[in-house]
């Protein structure tokens, strides 16, 4: 029978032991319904999800909330919205209890002597065209001088279409800022000409994420797995997609017979009551489905299906590990 201890040698067994006792519980978490900006393809906005929910503007029951959901076992809040900058209160009673990772649009800068270690991941969309066509303006310009340099910041750089072949700029720009970067893919909800994926550009970018990573190993975290797995929606020879999504909430999960999933997964709305269907959009096609975390979760849960060979289990070990560097469970 094949075991962790006879596919992996010392160095690769001590990487897998290192990650196998972190043992993440995470949940998403709306902190506002409102934003700053208002993009093209934003599945918060496009799915009407925040009109699902009055927000929760009590502070108190923010904190108590944040106390139930410790004690439900969640170990790592991960913080969306709307913009969560807009309300620093709300983040900081998930800070004060739990390990917190922000997303935010970068316009607003989460102040360093509030919150000294957070994680805080940047959007960004594309280079200054892309975002001026799909976000209303170039924020990179903006986020980077609010960030530079910030050891607790990264970039989440959701790729369109239009940038193959042009990666190297953006990436080498984020380096230049001293920041870090992780590399998605535009799931593109509100069908923006030109910016849904035709099978021969994801070949192509597949390609392109490779050679980031190669190029830029100090900057870019992730995996040569993971861009298999989001570029091809394949693993191990099953297809991603609504039977197989991890990041769906649990007391939602009604497929029968249900898969391996992310255990006590929640999406909260801001009224702290309603919960949405997945991690990301409430009305996305399933089968078009580009979302990072949910392809990273996917691979993550299926830890023995890849105790096949050395190859297939590294490459689990191997995403595992930027999840891990992603939400600062571990070192970058
Ligand atoms: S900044 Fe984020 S939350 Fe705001 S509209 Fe853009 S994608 Fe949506
Ligand atoms: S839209 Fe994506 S994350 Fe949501 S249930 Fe479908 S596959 Fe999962």
């Amino acid at each position: 029978m094949k075991t962790v201890s006879s596919l992996l040698d010392k160095e690769w067994h001590e990487r897998y032991k290192r990650i196998s006792k972190l043992n993440i519980r995470s949940s998403i978490y709306d902190v506002t319904n409102q934003c700053n900006l208002r993009c093209k393809g934003c599945f918060f906005f496009s799915s009407g999800e925040d009109k699902v929910a009055n927000e929760e503007r009590n502070i108190k029951k923010w904190e108590a909330f944040v106390d139930r959901e410790k004690e439900r076992g969640v170990n790592l809040a991960i913080l969306i919205g709307g913009e969560p900058t807009l309300y620093l209160d709300r983040i900081e009673a998930f800070y004060k209890q739990l390990p917190t990772f922000c997303a935010t649009n970068g316009l607003i800068k989460v102040p360093r002597d509030r919150f000294p270690d957070m994680v805080v991941g940047i959007s960004l969309w594309g280079d200054e065209e892309d975002e001026k066509t799909l976000r209303g303006k170039d924020t990179f310009s903006i986020s980077s001088k609010k960030y530079e340099g910030d050891l607790y910041a990264y970039y989440l750089y959701t790729i369109t279409p239009r940038q193959i072949g042009k990666t190297e700029r953006i990436v080498k720009k984020i380096h230049d800022a001293g920041l870090k970067v992780h590399m998605q893919l535009l799931s593109n909800d509100e069908g923006v000409y030109g910016f849904s994926w035709k099978p021969e550009e994801l070949k192509d970018i597949r390609v392109e994420m490779d050679d980031m990573l190669d190029k830029y190993p100090k900057t870019v975290i992730s995996s040569k797995y993971y861009h298999k797995i989001i570029t091809s929606g394949k693993m191990l020879g099953r297809s991603f997609g609504w039977n197989e999504c991890p990041s769906v909430t649990e007391p939602l999960d009604n497929r029968d017979p249900k898969p391996k999933r992310l255990i006590h997964f929640i999406r909260w709305a801001s009224d702290l009551k309603t919960m949405h269907r997945c991690c990301t959009s409430e009305t996305r096609d399933c089968s078009i489905c580009k979302d990072g975390a949910a392809h990273m979760s996917w691979v993550m849960v299926n830890k023995r299906e890849h105790i096949r060979s050395t190859k297939d289990l590294q490459g689990w070990i191997e995403v595992y590990e930027m999840f891990a560097k992603l939400y600062q469970f571990i070192p970058w």
